[in-house]
């Protein structure tokens, strides 16, 4: 077979790569092993604002333009439901919370984000006596269905391979990459946390962060709204929310764990005081960078060979922005920004 990219990950990343490369109508091929699981448990929340100090996000306005609508795309080939509009209410815990609130609307760079109001919290079960904030422009992708539908649409064009892909098996010349019976010109590598076990980008500074969610059946919380405190709450409408999440460095399984059942429980019993029921627990690991900036770029020696990764704690919304960039390096020969491409290491 012969196609213009092998793509390894099907994940956030590599959904998106595979997008631009419908959009150009370039062939390629994908392998996924189902090894790593962030994309699949993600929350999925899209949110302009860093919610812990009321900044924007980086390129927040670049990331949601073009983000928005491939999934608006999306939903109508892959005929799922994916993007949920709703609010993010960021509880406040003082005064002074209030007022810092009031001072970033005010900001040119937020005042389409941040609604410069106090909402009173009138829900008996949540403890909110400060009351919210609302950021605009938000929403939750139903990132695990839109996996499911995509690994769906992949299988029925003949484009995905469900195996683990084995670096050995690559023969690299300078024009073309063969992979086993598949020759490629190109290859984009979006593993994720997997990029560890990649011989050619293995030591990009990747810095792992496990985290894990919590699914709650609780039938009088009754919130329309995403809550975010010291946890998020997250609609999915039946009475049932998602709870979280942790950040973990040092345990890099992508096993639910006790203890962060505890955090999680400990700090939601803070916030609501209706009854509840834990219904499933899940985990993943974030590809997060010590800059916070995504991992893109060409192999120092292998031409053909690239990376997509580093997506962080929002792959939601940045996956689509750096696949364009991708694209556009690699086809239209346009160059990188200096914050994503990997060159900015030595690695
Ligand atoms: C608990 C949690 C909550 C989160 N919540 C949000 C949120 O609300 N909003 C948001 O925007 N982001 C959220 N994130 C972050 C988001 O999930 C990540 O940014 C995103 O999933 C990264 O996508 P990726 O495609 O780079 O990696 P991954 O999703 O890890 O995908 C990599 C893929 O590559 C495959 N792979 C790896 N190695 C190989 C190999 N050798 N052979 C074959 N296949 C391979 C894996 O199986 C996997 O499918 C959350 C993450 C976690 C863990």
């Amino acid at each position: 077979m012969q196609v213009d990219y092998i793509i390894v990950g099907i994940g956030l990343a590599g959904i998106s790569f595979c997008e631009q490369l419908k959009a150009h109508n370039k062939t390629f091929v994908v392998f996924d092993n189902a090894s790593q699981q962030s994309s699949t448990v993600a929350g999925g929340l899209y949110n302009p604002v860093v919610l812990k100090r009321f900044t924007p996000v980086w390129k927040c306005k670049e990331q949601l333009d073009l983000a928005l609508p491939m999934y608006a795309n999306l939903e109508v080939e892959l005929g799922v439901k994916l993007d949920y509009k709703i609010p993010v209410y960021r509880k406040f815990a003082s005064l002074e919370e209030q007022n810092d609130w009031f001072s970033a609307s005010d900001k040119p760079t937020l005042s389409e984000y941040l609604l410069p109001k106090i909402i009173k919290n009138d829900n008996k079960s949540i403890d909110a006596p400060y009351g919210y904030g609302e950021v605009l422009e938000t929403g939750r992708i139903d990132v695990k269905t839109l996996i499911e539908a995509y690994k769906s649409y992949l299988l029925s064009h003949d484009l995905f391979v469900e195996s683990v892909f084995e670096y050995d098996d690559l023969k690299i010349e300078a024009d073309t990459i063969q992979y086993k019976n598949t020759i490629a010109k190109h290859v984009v590598f979006a593993e994720g946390f997997g990029v560890k076990q990649n011989p050619f980008f293995k030591d990009l500074p990747l810095v792992p962060a496990k985290g894990e969610l919590l699914t709650i059946h609780a039938p009088n919380l009754k919130i329309d709204y995403v809550l975010k405190a010291s946890v998020f709450l997250i609609p999915l409408g039946d009475d049932l929310y998602i709870v979280g999440a942790t950040y973990e460095w040092k345990d890099l399984s992508s096993k639910v764990t006790d203890l962060a059942k505890e955090e999680l429980l400990t700090k939601l019993e803070k916030l609501i005081n209706c009854e509840f029921e834990v219904v499933n627990q899940v985990a993943g690991i974030r590809p997060t960078v010590k800059d916070r900036r995504p991992l893109v770029g060409q192999h120092g020696k292998y031409k053909n060979m690239f990376v997509l990764n580093g997506l962080g704690t929002r792959g939601v919304m940045i996956g689509p922005y750096v696949a364009e960039q991708l694209y556009n390096f690699i086809e239209k020969g346009m160059t990188l920004e200096k914050e994503i491409d990997i060159r900015r290491f030595a690695f």
